[in-house]
């Protein structure tokens, strides 16, 4: 499979809903025929043609022979972390694994983290995805499929109230089809979410923010991880090539609705980023800016030798932020035990 898959032209998954009525006209049938298959794919979760009762058998049976299908992503396993977290992987159809977690939140909804890309090409040294390397980009269908598929990992009274493109890969790498699913994610006849409750995390593709500024008014967070370009440069090869200053001169210009905060995040790699200097100079950047600052010490995984730094000095670090007037959590480390906290995702060999 190439690293840029078209979607399949038979899975109505992958089909945007004029597409999809494109579709069933050309089978003869009217537009209000698809806007019920459609929701009962998107909202409804269903992926079995004869589950639509109210669409007719004669056009069920149409859509079996004529090859269609629905689904683009197959759960294959739901691990569940002690903390009520769950990482769910999902099966391709090309065999590819990709991951999606499950967040609990207050109120008893879940945010989740979608994957975007099989692997990542952004080489973060913090982060165990980077290390896999690029295979392929995900289609639209596939990211929002991992929504629509999740629903059945989530506890009967639960349901998922927000997403983030957080999980494997760099979203605004894969710009077309990230686009595409955040339309899907948001038609009100399907997955039926609105743009404030969806969040799109990048580790800095300054080209890309300022397009997704353009396209749609989602929330964005910024993965900024050091407040120098020495350090960036180490940690995160992208600066190398749009350094600190584009960046957040790009990020001052992201059409933020009103009332809404940039998000920062900031991995602690105990001895590198975490000083109280890095801490002033992170101040000085982000001054004048409707921000807010999200510090994650860092997740150890079985690869390049970081430290996690001490709470006390989390502490620390999070106190400068505070008395200073910027708004700065710590992170709560979520399903560490199961490998799906922060910069954890992708699939382990096999023991
Ligand atoms: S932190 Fe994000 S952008 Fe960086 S390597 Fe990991 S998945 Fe890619």
């Amino acid at each position: 499979m190439s690293i840029r898959p078209a979607p399949s032209e038979r899975s109505l998954t992958e089909m945007s809903r004029d597409r999809l009525r494109e579709t069933l006209a050309a089978l003869g049938e009217p537009k209000y025929r698809a806007d019920q298959v459609y929701k009962w794919i998107f909202a409804r979760g269903v992926r079995d043609f004869d589950a639509m009762t109210d669409v007719p058998k004669a056009l069920r049976q149409k859509l079996v022979e004529g090859g269609y299908t629905i689904g683009r992503v197959y759960v294959e396993r739901v691990r569940e972390s002690v903390d009520g977290t769950r990482k769910v992987q999902f099966r391709l159809s090309d065999g590819a694994a990709i991951e999606s977690v499950l967040i609990p939140m207050p109120g008893g909804v879940f945010t989740q983290c979608v994957s975007s890309q099989v692997g990542c090409a952004m080489d973060c040294q913090f982060c165990y995805t980077g290390k896999l390397g690029l295979s392929r980009h995900l289609t639209a269908g596939e990211i929002v499929d991992q929504v629509v598929t999740a629903r059945a990992a989530v506890p009967p009274e639960g349901r998922i109230d927000h997403v983030v493109y957080m999980g494997m890969g760099e979203p605004l790498h894969n710009f077309d089809a990230v686009a595409e699913s955040i339309g899907s994610l948001c038609d009100k006849d399907g997955v039926a979410l609105s743009h404030k409750r969806i969040t799109v995390s990048t580790s800095g593709l300054v080209p890309q923010i300022d397009k997704l500024g353009q396209t749609a008014p989602v929330n964005l967070a910024i993965s900024l991880n050091a407040t120098t370009n020495e350090v960036r440069d180490r940690v995160m090869p992208v600066n190398k090539r749009w350094p600190i200053e584009a960046l957040l001169e790009s990020v001052r210009k992201y059409p933020l609705p009103p009332r809404r905060k940039l998000t920062f995040e900031y991995v602690l790699l105990g001895g590198v980023n975490d000083s109280d200097e890095d801490a002033r100079r992170l101040l000085k950047l982000l001054r004048g800016m409707a921000a807010r600052v999200n510090l994650i010490p860092w997740n150890p995984f079985s690869g390049p030798a970081y430290e996690r730094p001490s709470d006390e000095r989390v502490r620390a670090f999070q106190r400068i932020l505070l008395n200073r007037g910027l708004t700065a959590t710590v992170r709560v480390t979520k399903g560490l035990d199961i490998d799906a906290a922060c910069g954890q995702l992708g699939e382990r060999p096999a023991a």
